[in-house]
């Protein structure tokens, strides 16, 4: 009896095993959107503040050229290429209010355990949940 019940309590192994998986692909996305969002900020310091253009993957990777070495910090680790928030494009950082709740950059789908990977244009970085990505959309126009 005492066995049967340690066994039922035990967590399956191949979840432990995946939900591990999972969390390392949302580390190596963080670490891939923490480099390209340090390159937006850095391209913005030397060219007077201003951000860089923001409107499309493509449009981000042009205006950051040969400043990004390895171009798979576009990329979340699922495989998608990262999104700028457009209405930031051409913005001098020194006159956005409250940079630390201004999403800079942003997994465009919710890829790592029923969230996602957002950067802000403070430089800071956090995953959200689905509904804290929807409640964050709701308070700013992010395009
Ligand atoms: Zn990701």
């Amino acid at each position: 009896m005492l066995a049967g019940t340690s066994i039922a309590n035990a967590q399956n192994p191949i979840e432990v095993f995946g939900r591990a998986r999972q969390n390392a692909l949302r580390i190596t996305c963080q670490t891939n959107l923490r480099q390209l969002s340090e390159a937006v900020l850095a391209h913005a310091r030397s060219n007077g503040g201003r951000l860089p253009n923001l409107s499309s993957p493509a449009a981000l990777r042009k205006s950051l050229g040969s400043r990004v070495k390895d171009g798979k910090i576009f990329t979340c680790s699922q495989g998608h290429l990262f999104q700028g928030n457009a209405t930031l494009s051409g913005r001098k950082l020194s006159t956005l209010k409250n940079p630390e709740k201004l999403v800079l950059l942003y997994d465009p789908v919710n890829a790592h355990l029923g969230g996602r990977n957002v950067a802000w244009a403070d430089g800071s970085m956090k995953w959200h949940t689905n509904e804290n990505w929807g409640a964050i959309l709701h308070r700013q126009k992010v395009r």
